[in-house]
């Protein structure tokens, strides 16, 4: 299928590694520009200049994300530059696992910052401008986590339904002028974020996978670069699940 991207701008956050890359790297070859967002000026640097290597357009900037006044910043600096920023990408996460009794408030305070309140940083940056465009695309990557809930992680699931319910409130209120919110939801995804995982605890989670094993980066950008293209105008509000049928 060929997907239509008329000249859009994209910012990808959490774009250094694993998914997020890879949307990155996925939504340039569409023709769309690209600003890579990471914690680390390296991370975002080197996707950057893996996409302007094979012939697509990116910048990258270190952000963090959730720091509200330098995303603030960031967001007045770009849209200064770039105009108009018509994709925009909340992929940057973390996770801090521990049973509830042994959780730290901090662990639990830096999930809920980094995952969640940058989400709303982000939107109330960008998203007035897409509105006044009457075109935007807000994807949300939160997790099966959040849908399902998951013992050792009361911290991350809060703050991924909270992107939930975050995704389908403001689909009701931008839907007049034409932008969407999506949210992704990915099951066990290959990356750095997954790789801590102990083989023990691999074996109890595949046989819960239909599809019995982990999924790609691809498979995630695959579904993003749709919900991103103007082929996805009639879909907001909503939640897919990538993750091998687990979620059923
Ligand atoms: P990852 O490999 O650990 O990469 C995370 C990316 O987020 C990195 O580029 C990192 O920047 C960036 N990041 C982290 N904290 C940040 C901050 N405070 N400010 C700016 N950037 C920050 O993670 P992943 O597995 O690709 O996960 C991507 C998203 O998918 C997350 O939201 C995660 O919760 C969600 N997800 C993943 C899975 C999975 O199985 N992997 C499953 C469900 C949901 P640096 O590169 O500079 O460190």
């Amino acid at each position: 299928m060929n997907l239509t991207f008329d000249n859009k701008v994209a910012l990808v956050t959490g774009a250094g590694r694993g998914i997020g890359r890879e949307i990155a790297l996925t939504l340039a070859k569409e023709g769309v520009t690209v600003i890579c967002v990471s914690q680390s000026e390296s991370s975002c640097g080197s996707a950057a200049e893996e996409i302007n290597a094979a012939g697509g357009k990116a910048v990258a900037r270190a952000v963090d994300v959730g720091d509200k006044v330098a995303v603030a910043k960031a967001c007045e600096e770009l849209l200064a530059e770039f105009g108009n920023i018509d994709i925009l990408v909340n992929n940057a996460g973390i996770t801090r696992d521990n049973l509830l009794f042994r959780m730290s408030e901090e662990d639990w305070e830096d999930v809920i910052s980094t995952n969640l309140n940058s989400v709303f940083y982000w939107v109330k940056g960008l998203a007035r401008p897409m509105t006044r465009k009457r075109f935007g695309r807000v994807i949300n990557i939160t997790s099966v986590s959040g849908i399902m809930g998951n013992a050792g992680q009361t911290n991350y699931s809060s703050a991924k339904a909270g992107m939930i319910g975050f995704t389908k409130s403001l689909a009701r209120e931008l839907a007049s002028r034409s932008v969407t919110v999506n949210a992704v939801a990915p099951g066990f995804i290959k990356t750095d974020m997954t790789s801590k995982l102990a083989d023990a605890a691999l074996d109890m989670i595949l046989p819960q996978i239909p599809l019995k094993r982990m999924g790609e980066a691809a498979d995630i950008a695959n579904m993003v670069t749709y919900l991103a293209s103007e082929e996805a105008n009639y879909i907001t509000g909503q939640v897919f699940t990538v993750d091998g049928g687990m979620a059923m």
